[in-house]
């Protein structure tokens, strides 16, 4: 999105410190800091990239948020897929433009904004209503209507089954997905593929083992480090601080016959 700031718009607000502030313009809004505050009037109608001042003369840069930003930001209920993992599953996923992917659980959504704005038809099952409702809200605050459309949220246990056939890709993120290999399995079309994100090892290995006995080939399991570097002048180093685990994004594809 290009063009100057308007009323609805999301910016992302950052400091000098590197603090971070994800808000909707309003006419006649203002953003509070501890550091003083700004209306919104001076937003409106300038553009991205420039640089304002608080009442109390603290310098902030204006953004319009990055979806790794929205995601960090969003309002949220479930634990959200960290961008590095939700870059990695669209990858091994391969999610193209027109996707039909069955995705649960839905949770805040992280995960859907990603598969959708890579042009994914998602129906996502989620067995709370109002995780789903926050998922709706996410998408369609970051994304909008297009992508709204083409995102389809049922309260439903995915333990229980999919209601759908010659799906493209199924994108899990629950608790059991080894639970769900008969269904993808049932609901996927030869050459499918399914991928799991699940935070301990234990479940990506009982997961394989569900694979390994059906129709399924090429199984993966990947962890992605994701390890910053500093770089100041002479000071070129790692990080001190890395976000050492999230979890395993485990990958198959499914055998015709
Ligand atoms: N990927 C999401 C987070 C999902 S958290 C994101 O990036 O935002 C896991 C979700 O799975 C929770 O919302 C939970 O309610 C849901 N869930 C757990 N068991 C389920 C089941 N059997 N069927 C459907 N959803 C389930």
């Amino acid at each position: 999105m290009s063009g100057t700031l308007q009323p609805g718009d999301l910016v992302l607000l950052t400091d000098r410190k590197g603090r971070r502030y994800l808000l909707t313009l309003v006419e006649g809004g203002e953003f509070h800091t501890h550091a003083g505050l700004v209306p919104h009037d001076e937003l409106i109608g300038g553009t991205e990239g420039m640089q304002v001042r608080t009442t109390r003369n603290a310098e902030l840069t204006v953004w319009r948020p990055t979806l790794r930003d929205y995601v960090l930001k969003m309002p949220r209920g479930a634990q959200v897929v960290y961008p590095k993992d939700s870059a990695a599953i669209l990858m091994h996923a391969d999610v193209f433009p027109g996707a039909r992917i069955l995705e649960s659980g839905v949770g805040s959504g992280a995960l859907s904004l990603s598969l959708l704005r890579a042009g994914a038809v998602v129906v996502g099952y989620e067995v709370r209503e109002d995780f789903a409702q926050q998922a709706v809200e996410n998408v369609t605050s970051f994304l909008g209507s297009e992508a709204a459309g083409r995102f389809q949220v049922e309260i439903r246990d995915c333990y229980q089954g999919i209601d759908a056939e010659e799906l493209d890709r199924v994108v899990l993120d629950l608790p059991e997905p080894w639970r769900v290999v008969p269904h993808a399995a049932a609901s996927l079309h030869p050459g499918g593929i399914l991928v799991a994100y699940t935070p301990s090892i234990i479940q990506a290995v009982q997961l394989r083992e569900a694979c390994e006995t059906g129709p399924w080939a090429a199984a993966s399991t990947v962890e992605i480090l994701h390890r910053g570097w500093h770089i100041k002048g002479d000071a070129v180093r790692p990080e001190h601080r890395m976000v050492g685990h999230t979890g395993f994004v485990t990958t198959a594809r499914k055998l015709a016959g």
